[in-house]
């Protein structure tokens, strides 16, 4: 039954195909022969397939984990150098037809406050988001035919575009809504979107079903199939992510490797990121509910394990984490952060006071102000990137995989990342925020192999002192 080329669901996340790969995985668990064969083979850079994988994530082994581990860093400095790129949602309206029993926004839902930005209000938000210094939002919305269809969030996605506030600019648009069809995947291609995110929540079809026991969303096929349409559709970054504790680990890991198999296999690129949210407290929601839930020690282990499966596939962890364990998996291979987010609807302008009805989807953890979490990321080595040149240069898909693949990273990348860096600390930065970064640029610069890049890097970041804005490799 297994086919990872086929387009059906059931036959490209074949459940026949994880209970083996899990079988698998515990009869070689303590198989060192096997176990050294697999990580010399991640050595080389070009991944490990759902097996190898599984069976490395299954492997109790102390210092095989820390093989595992110390591979992972290397991954991440190799093809990623010290750049972390961040960004922040923006929640658009909460109205949401479905029944997911982990989630607030729930129909069912009668005490949380339901609201919906207006144009008006997303002026608002972005410019307030803007005045923090982000640049690159992810939009989020409940599935919700008559309050939130495509034409809205089109509506939404082209008034972010052109808001232009004082420096500020959003420049990429990530979407984060429902499964929906080519067509309208075609639309929000054309309305200019970076990556369309869609989180499978779990791949355990029976699970599924029944954590949606109602709405559009219940349809497993059709939600798993999302990520072909969208790429039929001509968006070829897409995002895939699991909800971990929603089912066992082991089943969600082999899971989404599969699927990113499937869509390597079938559109020849890959996910161009993969997101590990746990589940959190919500209104009306309780974790402890959800008996699957991840110690913190293998959440590490599946972070370090994607890095190493799919080196090319950029790792999302937002602020449901808090800076303790967003601090451990940070070199394990994370490239993108959340920062000073909010997850209520118009919570940037007018932020939701404890006491009130709230509109929120989870409870944050991290709740630092952006330039607490560039300051943090700069004394921890890293370079806060608020970069966005591939999508804008129209590398997106396979050209942007040439890129990871040729390692161009630090002539591409690493530049640019230093020249938005340098944009944030002009504008928006605190007094200290600005002097430690600006050592950090000045030492980083000299990091950039091609001199021509160098020099060109170098002048740009001069201009940027001087007033002018948006340089770009
Ligand atoms: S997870 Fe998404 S689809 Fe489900 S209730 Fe929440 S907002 Fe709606
Ligand atoms: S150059 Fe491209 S891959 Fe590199 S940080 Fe910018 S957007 Fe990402």
């Amino acid at each position: 039954m297994y086919n990872v080329r086929s387009m059906k669901a059931e036959e490209f996340i074949s459940d026949e195909e994880i209970r083996e790969t899990l079988a698998y995985a515990d009869a070689n668990k303590e198989n060192v022969a096997l176990i050294d064969e697999i990580i010399a083979k991640a050595k080389l850079g070009k991944g490990l397939n759902h097996r190898e994988a599984s069976v490395l994530l299954a492997c109790e082994i102390p210092e095989k984990t820390e093989e595992v581990y110390k591979l992972a860093e290397q991954i991440k400095k190799d093809y990623y150098g010290n750049r972390i790129v961040l960004f922040a949602p923006l929640y658009l309206s909460n109205y949401c037809v479905n029944g997911c029993v982990y989630c607030p926004y729930h129909l069912k839902n009668k005490h949380i406050a339901r609201k919906k930005l207006t144009q008006e209000d997303i002026v608002k938000e972005v410019t307030a988001l803007q005045d923090m210094g982000h640049k690159r939002l992810a939009i989020e919305a409940g599935e919700d035919p008559v309050n939130n269809p495509i034409e809205y969030i089109l509506e939404c996605i082209n008034t972010i575009y052109s808001i232009k506030h004082k420096n500020g600019a959003i420049r990429r648009v990530n979407v984060n809504i429902a499964a929906t069809t080519v067509e309208n995947y075609r639309r929000l291609k054309e309305a200019g979107i970076g990556t369309y995110i869609l989180f499978q929540e779990t791949y355990h079809k029976k699970n599924y079903e029944e954590l949606h026991p109602t709405g559009p969303k219940h349809d497993y096929a059709y939600h798993t199939e999302a990520m072909d349409r969208a790429m039929e559709g001509g968006i070829d970054d897409v995002g895939l992510g699991v909800l971990f504790g929603l089912d066992k680990y082991r089943y969600e890991f082999a899971g989404l490797l599969m699927h990113a198999e499937h869509l390597e296999a079938v559109h020849g690129v890959g996910p161009h990121t993969i997101s590990v949210p746990r589940i959190k407290h919500a209104d009306d929601i309780d974790p402890t509910a959800f008996d699957n839930s991840i110690d913190d020690e293998t959440f590490a282990k599946i972070c370090a394990l994607i890095r190493v499966s799919v080196p090319y596939t950029g790792m999302i962890i937002s602020t449901r984490e808090s800076q303790a364990v967003r601090e451990k998996v940070l070199p394990l291979g994370v490239s993108q952060i959340s920062g000073a987010s909010r997850t209520s609807v118009g919570g940037y302008a007018e932020p939701e006071v404890e006491e009130e009805v709230t509109s929120e989807q989870f409870d944050v953890s991290d709740q630092r102000t952006l330039d607490e979490v560039v300051n943090w990321l700069i004394k921890l080595g890293y370079i806060p990137s608020f970069c966005t040149a591939c999508y804008r240069e129209g590398r997106t898909g396979d050209r942007f995989m040439e890129l990871c693949k040729n390692m161009q990273i630090l002539n591409c990348c690493h530049p640019n990342a230093l020249m938005t860096l340098k944009e944030y600390l002009e504008d928006y930065a605190s007094e200290e925020t600005r002097k430690i970064g600006m050592k950090l640029i000045e030492r980083e610069l000299e990091k950039i192999p091609n001199p021509k890049v160098k020099q060109t890097a170098s002048d740009h970041i001069h201009d940027i002192a001087e007033g002018k804005r948006d340089f770009r490799f």
